[in-house]
């Protein structure tokens, strides 16, 4: 059997942390298994749809290397199609059409919740017979008696009465279907094999599996994965910071962070954390999946983030940085290779924002000295050393950095110096800030012409101060 899986946003918002996690284990478990992926957009609510929604969806799929064999397929391209089984479903009497009127269902309704009843239809239209020129909705006709039983792959057997169900509308009094209707004909006409999504789909599981068997289709697989939590333990929400896949790549996460992440919220393996792609295509296993909620954990993140900073092609990174560095409105040419800077940076950031605005020194001069770091090391006493060292660098045949460790070493044990109290000066003056990469790499990055720059500015910096006082 050929597997088939889907991920079926609806677009009415952002590509939302969950549901990266549905469509990667959609997507790896259809890769493990050579099946084929299908991207379905859920856009028949046009009140809540939104282009822009699309947009940000196939974005995200797109950041995060989730390809897909099928689609997008958008509902709302498949109006015909359903009114085609609508129509079939009521010559084979499936379904009958409802003439009831808003007071009566309500009327129904109170009296139901009087006798402490689940409200639900009563079918009194099931024998009836409607014409199709009077107002009214079509429903399904729902088996009687029995029960529906899920075997959902994370949840486990999971059983439904029918009479908990009612008889469903399929389509409302305005023409259009209603949602558990067009998915059931989708996951139908795509052939699709196992159906993995948020389990706040599993009460709908019974009513789809029940339209499916009166359309004479073997239902999918189901699996349904538990909710993702905020740090707190609480139901995920905008205060929680960070919801959609594109806010995570404006923070400056790798993809392939992300995705390993997402991999390892309520699944594992051992106690293995990092997975390359193919690794947990080979490993992924739905059935592992834990059936309890789990809770995001910012700092593993970061921690694979920056693993993957580190150990990842730098020229890949570098990519991610320059868009980090755009956004800051720098431009990459005007400084060292990107490359290089993720080589010098990656030990010391966790993501690729922060990356650039430390690193943004190296592309456009500094605007203000960090006040502490100026306070502590530009004082006079920097004054002769500084230019001491700007003499020596200026002289220098190559900007190697060995040369260049070298050559601040000499000034230093030349005047007497440890080498803290000449590096240090010498890191604020270029850098404007006390932290950098060693003083050979910060130099070297920098180049000459702006390093001899920024000293100079510096040495007024110190003199300018001293005049003040
Ligand atoms: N469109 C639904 C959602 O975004 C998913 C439905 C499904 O996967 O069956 O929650």
């Amino acid at each position: 059997m050929m597997i088939k899986t889907r991920f079926a946003p609806s677009p009415t918002g952002y590509l939302h942390i969950g549901g990266a996690r549905t469509a990667l284990f959609s997507w790896l478990y259809a890769r493990r298994h050579g099946g084929k992926f299908v991207l379905r957009i859920e856009d028949t609510d046009l009140e809540r749809s939104t282009a822009e929604s699309v947009n940000v969806i196939l974005e995200g799929m797109t950041w995060l290397g989730l390809e897909y064999d099928e689609g997008p397929f958008f509902q709302t391209h498949r109006f015909d199609r359903y009114e085609e089984v609508i129509q079939q479903m009521l010559a084979q009497g499936l379904a009958y059409r409802c003439n009831c009127s808003k007071e009566r269902l309500e009327a129904l309704r109170e009296e139901q919740m009087a006798n402490k009843q689940k409200p639900r239809y009563d079918g009194r239209c099931r024998g009836q017979h409607v014409s199709p020129d009077e107002p009214h909705v079509i429903r399904f006709r729902n088996p009687v008696g029995g029960a529906v039983v899920v075997n959902d792959l994370v949840r486990g057997k999971v059983v439904f009465s029918n009479d908990e169900l009612d008889d469903l509308i399929i389509k409302r009094s305005d023409g259009s279907p209603t949602y558990n209707f067009v998915v059931v004909v989708d996951d139908m006409d795509m052939g699709i094999t196992h159906v993995i999504r948020g389990d706040d789909h599993l009460n709908n599981t019974p009513r789809q599996i029940n339209i499916l068997r009166a359309l004479g289709v073997e239902p999918p697989t189901y699996a349904h994965l538990p909710m993702i939590l905020g740090e707190d333990g609480q139901k995920l929400s905008k205060r929680h910071g960070a919801a959609s896949v594109t806010d995570y790549r404006e923070e400056g996460y790798l993809p392939q962070a992300l995705l390993n992440y997402l991999a390892r919220l309520g699944w594992s393996h051992g106690d293995q954390e990092i997975f390359t792609l193919d690794e947990l295509i080979q490993l992924f296993d739905i059935t592992e999946i834990n059936n309890s909620a789990s809770a995001l954990n910012m700092s593993k993140l970061q921690w694979l983030n920056q693993h993957y900073m580190k150990t990842m092609d730098p020229v890949q990174v570098a990519h991610h940085l320059r868009y980090q560095l755009g956004k800051l409105g720098i431009d990459p040419s005007q400084g060292p290779d990107p490359v290089v800077v993720v080589q010098a940076y990656a030990e010391r950031t966790k993501t690729l924002a922060e990356m650039a605005a430390q690193a943004a020194w190296l592309y456009r001069d500094f605007e203000d000295y960090d006040a502490d770091a100026a306070k502590k090391h530009l004082r006079p006493v920097a004054l002769e050393p500084l230019l001491k060292v700007r003499e020596a660098l200026a002289q220098l045949p190559e900007w190697e950095p060995q040369a260049l460790h070298a050559a601040v070493e000499q000034v230093a044990t030349a005047m007497e110096l440890k080498m803290g109290k000449l590096a240090q000066p010498l890191r604020v003056a270029v850098v404007g800030a006390a932290a950098s990469p060693g003083i050979d790499v910060t130099l070297h990055l920098l180049g000459r012409e702006a390093t001899l720059r920024r000293i100079d500015r510096a040495v007024d910096f110190i003199r300018t101060r001293a005049e003040d006082n």
